[in-house]
């Protein structure tokens, strides 16, 4: 039986989309082999690999002055990868420190690139900066925003509008919600939350971007490569791309991005009407303007009840709501995959808990 899984990432993918890789995985159309088991540069790998690299794009609504790039190595290499091909010599980015996945986007940036934090929400990162709130310098190339907080539960309402482009990591929203095109230079996300198995990012990158790109950076590290070569200038994470392309089109089969924005928006609001109906019993320690459609993080009124609760979640057969060892407490991760019968019984279960404490 498939548990009920609340899993921040990798998490819950379609069932239609495993029995499928199941029934073709061994043996790819007859082919002998399977598809992980062949070339690359054959004609089976070469045509999953353009489906999925199109649906990304289409599902994306992303304009055609936009390339759309498969990057192995996770979000967090394009946490490097973003400050080496936008910033020239003397450039400078700013990065709106929000959480732990921004403060990681300026620590890990700043060893490639000129970054200044342009706010700092810390220690607790409850919410996010209003535009006047964000202090952009002069000159600033860029703005690195983490549009939701996996960790802290906190997600821009609306995007910045601060007079320079942003650099998006939309890592734990990715395609359940529109991209702000026009104020944008960069958008990338690691896959494996909405999207499919760990193993990439994908990266959307506006074309004059790749034009202005430092020339001295090493092919696996610049965008303009993986333009070029329809991001198979070297081996491709082939089983990660291949899931990917499924779920893209499973996604498309939903109604798209705005149907998963909406499915999204109603399953958090499940759960934040337990919370904010329980008389205290449960609390989101997040401003609730800010509050993440994928990522509820709530607490109990002791540790220990949020042990027992936890524990009743795994007799549920639940997986994945313990909260992140950074800040404690319970987090349920709802993504696309993620049935409405799972955000249900663990309503059932929040209510009924509390009811009997
Ligand atoms: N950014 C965000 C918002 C994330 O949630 C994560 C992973 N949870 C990352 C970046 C890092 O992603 P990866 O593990 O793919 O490098």
């Amino acid at each position: 039986m498939r548990a009920h899984n609340f899993s921040a990432g990798p998490c819950t993918l379609p069932l239609s989309v495993l029995q499928e890789a199941q029934a073709e995985f061994v043996d790819y159309h007859g082919a002998g082999a399977s598809l992980i088991e062949m070339s690359h540069r054959g004609p089976a790998y070469d045509a999953v690999h353009m489906e999925a690299l199109a649906l990304a794009r289409s599902v994306a609504q992303a304009p055609s002055d936009f390339e759309v790039l498969f990057v192995g190595g996770g979000a967090t290499m394009q946490f490097a990868m973003a400050p080496m091909n936008l910033l020239s010599t003397g450039q400078r980015g700013a990065v709106a420190v929000t959480g732990a996945w921004s403060k990681k986007g300026l620590s890990d940036g700043l060893h490639h690139g000129d970054l200044y934090s342009a706010f700092d929400g810390g220690p607790d990162y409850r919410s996010m900066p209003s535009d006047d709130q964000l202090h952009i310098e002069a000159g600033t190339r860029y703005l690195h925003v983490c549009s939701n907080e996996t960790i802290g539960g906190i997600r821009f309402p609306s995007f910045p509008d601060v007079g320079v482009p942003l650099v998006i990591d939309m890592s734990s929203e990715y395609l359940s919600r529109p991209i702000p095109w026009d104020r944008t230079d960069v958008v990338f996300g690691g896959v494996q939350k909405n999207l499919g198995p760990s193993g990439m990012a994908i990266v959307y990158v506006r074309k004059s971007v790749l034009e202005a790109a430092p020339t001295t950076l090493a092919s696996a590290l610049r965008y303009e490569v993986y333009a070029q070569k329809d991001s198979m200038y070297n081996t491709p994470p082939v089983f990660t791309i291949w899931m990917t392309g499924k779920v893209l089109k499973w996604i498309k089969g939903q109604g798209g991005t705005a149907a998963l924005q909406a499915s999204s928006a109603g399953k958090a609001k499940v759960i934040y009407d337990i919370i904010d109906n329980s008389n205290g019993f449960f609390r989101s320690p997040v401003e609730s303007r800010d509050r993440s459609h994928t990522n509820v993080v709530f607490r109990l009124p002791t540790v220990e009840l949020e042990q027992e609760f936890l524990a009743a979640t795994v007799d549920a057969n639940m997986m994945g709501l313990k909260g992140h060892r950074e800040v404690g407490g319970l987090r349920a991760s709802m993504y696309a995959a993620l049935p409405e019968q799972s955000v249900e019984a663990l309503a059932g279960l929040m209510s009924q808990f509390s009811a009997t404490r």
